[in-house]
C-alpha cells in the first residue's frame, strides 16, 4: 500500500518521519523484533537478531529500509540506536531472569555511529544498568562501513573485543571489497549476504562460491551465519556442506515480537537456548 503514496518518497514524508522520531519512540509505535539464528544441526537457537519496526499512525508499517537512511544523514539515527540498544538491554534482563540466556543478541549498527564514543559510552552504561554480559551481545557492522573508514574501524571494533562483545561484519560480499582488511579487523562473525544463497542450490557457479566463502571463514575461525534462507532445499544443502553455517532466514522464522519466540519454539520444534 505504502508504494502506492505518491507522498512517500518526497520530502513531506522525508521531513515527517525526522518530525514524528520522538513521538515514535515514547508512545511504542516503534519496537523492537528478534529473528531467530538457528544451528541446523542441533536445531537450536544460536542467537537473535534485533531489527527495528515503526508502524506509523499515518503511514502504516515503514520497513526499516525506508526510515534508516532518512535518519541516517542526522544525528537522529544515534538517538534512534541508542534507543534500540537500550530496549534490547532491557528485554534482555527479563530473558535472563527468566532463565532464557541466549547466547547472543544482536544488534545493527550503522556506519556512522560505529566508530563514535557516544555509542562505546551508551553500551557501557545499558550493558551495566541492565546487568548483560557483554558476551551475549553482539554487534552487527556492515562491510561497506568498514571499507569506508577502514582504520577508524578497526580501532573501534579492537576496543569492542577488548570489553567482550561480540562483532559480525554484515552484508558480506555486497561491498564489492578487496578482502585484504578482513585479516586486519578482529570480527568474531560474517554474515553472508542473501544474495549468495538464493540460487543454491540449482547453480553450481554460486554453490562453489558459497562453499569457497565457507572455507575462508572457517580458516580465519570466524562463525558464519547465511542470511535469507528461505526453503528446505536450502537447508538440506547447507547441512551437507563441510562447514555447516549458522542460519537466519523465513525458512526457520519471520522477526517476532519477544512474546512470540515460545510460541514459535514449541511449533517449531527448535530449542531456545
Ligand atoms: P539486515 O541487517 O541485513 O537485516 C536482515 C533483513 O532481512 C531484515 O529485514 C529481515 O527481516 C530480512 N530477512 C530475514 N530473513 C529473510 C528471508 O528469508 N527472506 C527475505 N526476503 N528477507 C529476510 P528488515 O527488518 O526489513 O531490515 C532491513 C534492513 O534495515 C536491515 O538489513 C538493516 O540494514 C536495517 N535495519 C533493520 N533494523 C535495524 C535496526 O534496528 N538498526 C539499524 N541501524 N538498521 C536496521
Ligand atoms: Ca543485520
Ligand atoms: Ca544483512
Amino acid at each position: 500500500i505504502i508504494d502506492y503514496n505518491p507522498d512517500f518518497h518526497t520530502y513531506n514524508f522525508e521531513r515527517q518521519v525526522r518530525v514524528d522520531l520522538k513521538r515514535a519512540m515514547d508512545e511504542h509505535h516503534l519496537y523492537v523484533v528478534y529473528q531467530p539464528k538457528v544451528n541446523p544441526v542441533t536445531e537450536t537457537v544460536a542467537g537473535l537478531e534485533a531489527l527495528v519496526r515503526w508502524n506509523h499512525p499515518e503511514y502504516g508499517f515503514i520497513s526499516p529500509g525506508q526510515f534508516i537512511p532518512i535518519l541516517e544523514n542526522t544525528n537522529q539515527i544515534e538517538h534512534l540506536t541508542d534507543w534500540i540498544i537500550e530496549q534490547v538491554c532491557q528485554q534482555m534482563e527479563c530473558w535472563n531472569k527468566d532463565g532464557l540466556k541466549f547466547h547472543q543478541v544482536s544488534i545493527n549498527i550503522p556506519g556512522s555511529y560505529v566508530t563514535s564514543p557516544n555509542l562505546t559510552n551508551h553500551l557501557n552504561e545499558c550493558l551495566h544498568r541492565y546487568k548483560v554480559p557483554a558476551s551475549q551481545m553482539e554487534l552487527e557492522i556492515t562491510e561497506t562501513s568498514v571499507i569506508h573508514d577502514i582504520q577508524n574501524a578497526i580501532v573501534a571494533v579492537r576496543s569492542f573485543r577488548a570489553k567482550g562483545l561480540n562483532v559480525a561484519l554484515d552484508d558480506f560480499g555486497t561491498g564489492l571489497s578487496s578482502l585484504s582488511y578482513i585479516k586486519e579487523i578482529p570480527i568474531t562473525t560474517i554474515k553472508i549476504d542473501k544474495s549468495f544463497v538464493d540460487d543454491v542450490p540449482h547453480s553450481q557457479r554460486d554453490a562453489a562460491i558459497l562453499k569457497a566463502i565457507l572455507n575462508l571463514c572457517d580458516s580465519l575461525n570466524l562463525h558464519v551465519v547465511i542470511e535469507g534462507v528461505e526453503t528446505k532445499e536450502q537447508v538440506d544443502y547447507l547441512i551437507t556442506t563441510p562447514i555447516i553455517p549458522i542460519i537466519q532466514g523465513y525458512y526457520y522464522s519471520k522477526p517476532l515480537k519477544a512474546s512470540e519466540l515460545q510460541e514459535w519454539s514449541k511449533q517449531a520444534q527448535i530449542l531456545l537456548v
